[in-house]
């Protein structure tokens, strides 16, 4: 499989809030692994906010969920300051060792877990990976996107050309929203 069959995620929605996550239970998901910056939270935002917070405590009815994110322990920490979830920091997706470690923690099996989150170069490339499902998002504010994931649009954005050209059903089905999106 090449690299631009690994960056299409099995489905696209506006936002966490939007995913029909009754759905995936019925599929046989048990375990989600979220993105935080920009998928959750914008990267100026500091705290989940109370709205975010009751979202993921219902989810966590249905759901195992941990947070899976590139960013460091002390932002990561203190955006999940109010809620009881587990999480990794410095995951460096798309390597697969954040992954990996994640389903351990979780006690997940790959084909029964999911990653949603707001990147094709980190979050549906490492899940893909992996062999664990993904769910892209439109990102929280993408003005806010640091200089690292600022360099990881431009590939991106090479990347999604690459899929629109190769394949533009998937392309239309789970792209396209996602790059009007922005
Ligand atoms: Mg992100």
């Amino acid at each position: 499989m090449s690299v631009y069959q690994k960056c299409i995620p099995q489905a696209y929605y506006a936002s966490i809030f939007e995913i029909p996550y009754q759905k995936l239970k019925e599929q046989g998901i048990n375990s989600l692994f979220f993105d935080l910056d920009n998928t959750i939270i914008a990267y100026d935002e500091v705290e989940l906010n109370h709205k975010q917070i009751e979202f993921i405590k219902d989810l966590q009815k249905d759901f195992k969920v941990l947070i899976l994110s590139n960013t460091n322990f002390k932002r990561v920490s203190l955006a999940l300051n109010k809620v009881d979830l587990p999480f990794i920091w410095y995951a460096k997706k798309p390597l697969k060792f954040g992954f990996k470690k994640a389903l351990k923690i979780l006690d997940a099996k790959k084909e029964e877990t999911v990653i949603i989150g707001d990147q094709l170069m980190t979050d549906v490339f490492g899940a893909n990976r992996v062999g664990i499902g993904s769910i892209l998002v439109a990102s929280v504010k993408r003005k806010s996107d640091r200089a690292i994931t600022k360099f990881n649009r431009k590939i991106e954005a090479v990347i999604l050309k690459k899929i629109q050209k190769k394949a533009p059903d998937l392309y239309n089905e789970r792209l396209k929203l996602y790059v009007d999106s922005h």
